[in-house]
């Protein structure tokens, strides 16, 4: 059976492994070399350096990658934002414009608005749920569109069809940052999508202890993002692909509770009178609820609520619950609540916040992979504290 039909538990296992393994080692061994001896005629992107990226390493999780998603190629990075700044740098030139989804990753947000225009680039937002507005931002110059799977801390999903189809109309790269959904949920390849772009440091090493990044797509544009990560020196150190390597390998096997633990939790959240309000894809209350069954295979392990005490509730909830640990940053095996308010969007005013939904009671969950009836338990009795 050819390695792409196989299923995605199989592939997260052995896809893109050396076998037989070096040595016989079942595991692929660290090559904690920074240079190779020299082949004869070799270019310099060839070269095997560390920087480069090309260690055996760095080529089994790039095939794991790339096989996972269904894609022709895929590049790992020292984080989810040397991915990022490497796709710009290497496809867009001065003069070209970008179209944005308007709610992104602070990290991404910030670079466009604060670093674009430094260097000849202009950009866009638009609401990607409606898509009949995206027209109007469109220029002769315009390169590439950019969204996300699910937003952050909201969990919207934009109207990713369309996305795909306006890119395609328009001659536009599209790209998505698909950190939230992992590839256990969703598979941008396979609906179109020209660049996947991951944080590593979340779902796919999944225990919060290094920070990478991911670029999976088209061969072509992957090569161009790789080139240009050799320049600005984003590649992954050997020892943190190791440890990559090894949380993908229960990828599937954790996102898969994180979805059940998180629509658990939704749905007791949604039950409880102190509660306002619940944001999940997976809540038939929920808008994206429809589009998000359609495309995904899951609806994710991140939640936000907002409590009728508004921040000041939400704030005892925090010193309240026990199993819960409040700490920026997502896709790890503790479960993980913040107050967006305080933490991502600390830098907008309180009315900027309200613009974007974000209210100041906000909280968000990482569905870590404790129990789920542990964590209702711990919410419920933290939401009875208040
Ligand atoms: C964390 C995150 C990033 C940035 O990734 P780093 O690994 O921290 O550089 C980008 N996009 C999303 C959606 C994220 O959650």
């Amino acid at each position: 059976m050819g390695v792409s039909r196989r299923s995605l538990d199989t592939r997260l296992i052995h896809a893109g492994e050396i076998r037989p393994g070096i040595e016989g080692a079942v595991e692929l061994p660290i090559f904690q070399s920074a240079n190779f001896e020299s082949v004869e005629g070799e270019a310099y992107h060839d070269i095997k350096y560390m920087r480069l990226g090309n260690s055996p390493n760095h080529a089994v999780l790039s095939a794991k990658l790339a096989a996972l998603e269904g894609a022709e190629a895929a590049l790992v990075a020292a984080s989810g934002m040397a991915a990022i700044t490497s796709v710009f740098h290497s496809l867009l030139s001065v003069g070209d414009h970008v179209i944005f989804q308007d709610c992104l990753y602070g990290g991404t947000y910030d670079y466009a608005r604060r670093e674009f225009a430094r260097h000849g680039l202009t950009c866009d937002f638009v609401d990607g749920e409606r898509p009949g507005s995206w027209g109007e931002a469109l220029r002769p110059e315009t390169r590439l569109i950019y969204v996300e799977t699910i937003t952050n801390p909201l969990v919207q999903v934009a109207d990713l069809e369309s996305v795909v189809a306006f890119a395609r109309e328009h001659g536009l790269i599209s790209v998505i940052d698909n950190t939230f959904a992992s590839p256990v949920n969703f598979r941008p390849t396979e609906l179109g999508f020209d660049l996947s772009l991951h944080s590593g440091t979340k779902y796919l090493n999944g225990h919060s202890d290094i920070v990478c990044g991911a670029v999976i797509g088209r061969a072509g544009l992957v090569a161009r993002v790789k080139r240009m990560m050799n320049y600005l020196g984003g590649s992954l150190d050997a020892h943190a692909c190791f440890l990559l390597h090894r949380g993908l390998k229960t990828l599937a096997v954790r996102v898969r509770q994180q979805n059940e633990s998180a629509l658990t939790l939704a749905r007791a959240l949604e039950a409880h009178p102190a509660v306002a309000r619940v944001n999940y894809p997976g809540l038939p209350s929920n808008p994206g609820h429809e589009r998000a069954a359609r495309l995904f295979d899951g609806f994710g392990g991140m939640l936000s609520f907002e409590l009728d005490g508004g921040a000041e509730a939400a704030k005892k909830f925090l010193d309240a619950v026990e199993i819960a640990i409040v700490a920026p940053s997502l896709g790890g095996v503790e479960t993980l609540v913040t107050m967006p308010a305080a933490t991502s969007h600390a830098g907008l005013t309180a009315d900027e916040r309200r613009q974007v939904g974000v209210a100041d009671g906000l909280i968000r969950v990482s569905t870590g992979v404790e129990g789920a009836a542990d964590l209702v338990a711990d919410f419920e009795a933290a939401l009875a504290a208040l």
